[in-house]
């Protein structure tokens, strides 16, 4: 593990939640809250480690704006981001209530304050039950339910879904933290507490390098290994450099088996959803530094 890197990518973050979170009104396109976002991020020297994440109400994660996309910010609102730098990710979210609405307020506030009590219940050697556990109580104190397909994740280089998750409830995995990179993200919903795959997110991630004949899909191919390694992209990303000629291109490359397209995350219930996340860096002696926040 780089730490300078790890904290660097995590400062990046940081700097870009505070500026972004003023500008987001309910009306503004999220294609352009998307493209603001990740272009700060190559403006302060790192590259996005995923594609912008701005899912509304029901939809709970994996939301990208198309390249065509119309959708307006509105609702409960969920900012997801990632910085890397040289692979080393930091990943963090926020939540907003674009209605004024005292019922998406409370959500709001359940998650932040379950990733809060998270935050200072992860050490090196904790049960990540225990974790789960302190988040489960916290939202169930609003009278809300957590997620309990959706949990955080360890993370390593160019790797954002890397060995240990980190449970939204007591799941009863004495699994002990160790040394490394975590990322802690509670949702809290006012629906059923689970999510299902809904629609095509138009995100990818590279699974197999192998072979393809068709010669416009080859070079896409090529240009994702080297420009993501392992890490997720999005269509719009793509159509940005080589035109919606490569849409063709992503769904032949989907099909030979050398991508795989992310499902949008729907709440079962079409309850609302609420998230929060911090990246958490532990060391080997102990130390914990929370890479995308100042406290
Ligand atoms: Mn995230
Ligand atoms: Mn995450």
């Amino acid at each position: 593990m780089e730490k300078k890197e790890i904290i660097l990518a995590g400062k990046i973050a940081q700097d870009v939640k505070e500026w972004i979170r003023p500008q987001i009104k309910k009306g503004v396109p999220l294609l352009e809250i998307a493209e603001k976002i990740e272009k700060k991020i190559i403006e302060l020297k790192g590259k996005p480690a995923f594609p912008t994440n701005l899912s509304i109400n029901e939809i709970a994660a994996h939301y990208t704006p198309f390249h065509n996309d119309e959708t307006l910010a509105s609702g409960l609102l969920k900012v997801d981001l990632g910085v890397h730098v040289n692979g080393f990710v930091s990943d963090t979210s926020f939540s907003l209530d674009l209605e004024n609405s005292e019922e998406n307020k409370k959500l709001i506030e359940a998650s932040e304050k379950a990733l809060e009590n998270a935050k200072k219940t992860i050490e090196k050697g904790i049960q990540i039950n225990k974790i789960g556990k302190v988040i489960q109580n916290t939202i169930e104190s609003y009278g809300f339910s957590p997620i309990i397909n959706l949990s955080g994740h360890q993370i390593e280089q160019y790797n954002l879904h890397a060995g240990l998750t980190i449970p939204n409830i007591d799941d009863k995995r004495t699994t002990e933290i160790t040394a490394g990179l975590y990322a802690i993200e509670p949702f809290a919903t006012n629906g059923y507490g689970k999510i299902k795959d809904g629609k095509p997110s138009g995100i990818y991630s590279l699974i197999n390098h192998k072979n393809i004949r068709n010669n416009d899909a080859r070079k896409i191919l090529e240009y994702i290994i080297e420009e993501y390694n392992q890490l997720p992209f999005c269509s719009r990303w793509i159509v940005n450099v080589f035109g919606t000629r490569a849409l063709i291109s992503l769904s032949q490359l989907e099909q030979n088996g050398n991508l795989h397209q992310y499902a949008q995350l729907v709440e079962v219930g079409k309850g609302i959803v609420s998230q929060a996340e911090d990246t958490i860096l532990i060391e080997e002696n102990g130390n914990k530094i929370i890479t995308t926040s100042k406290d």
